[in-house]
């Protein structure tokens, strides 16, 4: 299986993607995870790449394809992979299709997670973020059993940097004009699934694995 999780951030796509790749048994391939890997490293790209993130900006496409073409080729991605906020415009779409081009693969599936503006400012300003294993917690929504300690590792919790409002704000505007387009684009290859993001966890992967019903199982 190969999918691509589309939506603005904070749809659940991180959520989402994990558990499906805990079912199908395939990586969850972040690129902002990726991303903030590099910026934790202190590096002269790391703060560059910090400079767009923390303004809610795109990081250069360049990066981001080197950095994502570099875990795809990873082993344990071989039998499948789910990508998580990636790709993000029309010009990594197309990367993202030529490499696997290369190795005569595609793209099973594309689902789009759609959730409103205001819920997403919502769940986003109460979402916490586990150092250590990116785990995500919300206060109020799905607390982690003893404050700011991540329950699947013992990880420090906090608050992304880009997780303010107004950035969030920002990246909803970034995600409407330059995301957004590739519903179409994917729509006109045939490949588009779109699925409503509110409600339960458990609900919305239900309906994801509706969406691809047929090439969900098995995953290889
Ligand atoms: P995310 O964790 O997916 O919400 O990404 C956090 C931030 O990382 C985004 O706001 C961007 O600054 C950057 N980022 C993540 N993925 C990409 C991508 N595919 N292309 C460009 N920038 C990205």
């Amino acid at each position: 299986m190969r999918l691509v999780l589309l939506g603005p951030p904070g749809a659940g796509k991180g959520t989402q993607a994990r558990a499906l790749g805990a079912l199908w048994g395939i990586p969850q391939v972040a690129s902002g995870d990726l991303l903030r890997a590099v910026v934790r490293e202190d590096s002269d790209l790391g703060r560059e790449a910090a400079s767009y993130m923390d303004r809610g900006q795109l990081v250069p496409d360049d990066l981001v394809l080197k950095l994502v073409d570099a875990r795809l080729r990873k082993e344990d991605a071989r039998p499948g992979f789910i990508l998580d906020g990636f790709p993000r415009n029309v010009t990594q779409a197309e990367a993202l299709a030529k490499g696997l081009e290369r190795y005569k693969l595609k793209l099973d599936k594309v689902v789009a997670v759609i959730v409103p503006d205001e819920e997403i400012v919502k769940r986003i300003s109460g979402r916490r973020t586990c150092r250590n294993c990116n785990a995500m917690y919300h206060v109020m929504f799905e607390p982690p059993a003893k404050p700011g300690v991540c329950d699947k590792c013992g990880g420090e919790l906090y608050q992304r940097e880009d997780d303010a409002e107004e950035t969030v704000r920002e990246r909803l505007k970034v995600f409407a004009e330059t995301t957004r387009p590739l519903l179409a684009h994917y729509d006109r290859l045939g490949l588009l699934a779109q699925v409503n993001g509110v409600g339960r966890t458990d609900e919305v992967e239900k309906r994801i694995l509706t969406a691809v019903n047929g090439v969900a199982v098995p995953p290889k």
